[in-house]
Formats: C-alpha cells, structure tokens, sequence
C-alpha cells in the first residue's frame, strides 16, 4: 500500500493541503488485478474510490440485456467516470464529482437507481402529481421485474471515456468509443 499527498486543491471544500492518494494492488474476483485509488480529504471527508484494471483499459460502452432474474447475478465494475443508463425506465445516472467506483452485480445497480428515484421523489411536493406518479410507477415495475412478477426486460448501459468499467455477462455487449464520444463524456 502507498499513501502520497497530492498537489491539488480538494474538489469538494478547496483545501489545498489536505488531499491524500492511497493506491494499492488488489485482485477482484473474476475480475483481475486491479489498483485500488482512493482519494480522501482530512478536512471535508470527501472520499472517491476508483479501480482501474492491470489491463485492457479501452474507452467504451458496454450493454447488457437483462432478460432473466438470473442476469441480476452478473457482476460489475463501474469506474468513478461512467454514465449508468437503463434505457427502457428512460433513466441515467451521470458521474459526478462525489461519485465512487463500485463493484456489484446487475441487482446492486438496480438498487441504486431505486434509492435514486426515491430521493428524487422525497424531494417532490404534494403538488407535483404526475412526477409523484411517475416514480411510484417506476419503484413498482422495477419491484415486480425484480420479484418474478412480470418478464424482466431492462438494458443496462455502461459509458466510461476511461475503460475502467466492465459488465461480466456472456451476452455482454462492448464497442469503443470515438475519440469524440470520449470527449463529450469527459
Ligand atoms: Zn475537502
């Protein structure tokens, strides 16, 4: 393990000696080796992961169509830099600068968009009906995908610019990106 301060200023709080890097090597299952980064900063608490593989670092996209409750099992690595999306809920979430590197399997990141479209409804007042309704439709249709109810039918879209990120399925679709996609997601 190698812990190094770093010479630039915390994006979070602006402290510009308080950012620390801790890099080491570790092997992911299924996944290989990977350098595990960690930025955290003692004054705000701010803290992003990130894993970047040995190997095979290729800007891309990669897509998965989730057709079975089992595809939920596939695992994945999400880089701090890519855009999640499942297109059929007509729904992204986007890198930003709180934004960490994890590695789950297709259900976790189902998950996330759950807590998400929860916080997004939380934060709605009384008035906004349809947007309330909106996202009840969408926590109840996930559910029933994801509780055997109805046929599940999700594609979940990985974009990273930096090739950090992998889904691990057989149907597991992946294509570059051109240098100008690239550009329009950094
Ligand atoms: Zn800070």
């Amino acid at each position: 393990m190698q812990e190094s301060p770093i010479e630039s200023s915390c994006p979070v709080c602006g402290d510009e000696n308080s950012l620390k890097m801790i890099a080491h090597s570790t092997q992911i299952a299924y996944f290989g080796e990977h350098t595990q980064i960690t930025l955290s900063c003692s004054t705000c608490g701010f803290r992003q992961t990130d894993f970047i593989p040995a190997e095979g670092k290729i800007p891309g996209v990669w897509t998965l169509e989730i057709s079975s409750v089992d595809d939920l099992n596939a695992r994945v690595v999400r880089g701090s830099n890519c855009t999640v999306e499942i297109s059929e809920l007509d729904l992204a979430v986007y890198p930003g600068i709180h934004s960490s590197g994890y590695v789950s399997n297709v259900e976790g990141v189902i998950n996330r968009f759950v807590d998400a479209i929860n916080i997004t409804k939380n934060q709605l007042n009384p008035e906004e009906k349809n947007d309330l309704e909106k996202c009840n439709s969408l926590l109840e249709n996930i559910s029933n995908m994801i509780g055997g109810k109805i046929p599940i039918k999700l594609t979940l879209i990985f974009s990273d610019p930096m090739g950090h990120s992998k889904i691990l399925h057989e149907n597991a679709i992946f294509r570059e990106l051109s240098e100008k996609e690239v550009e329009d997601l950094l």
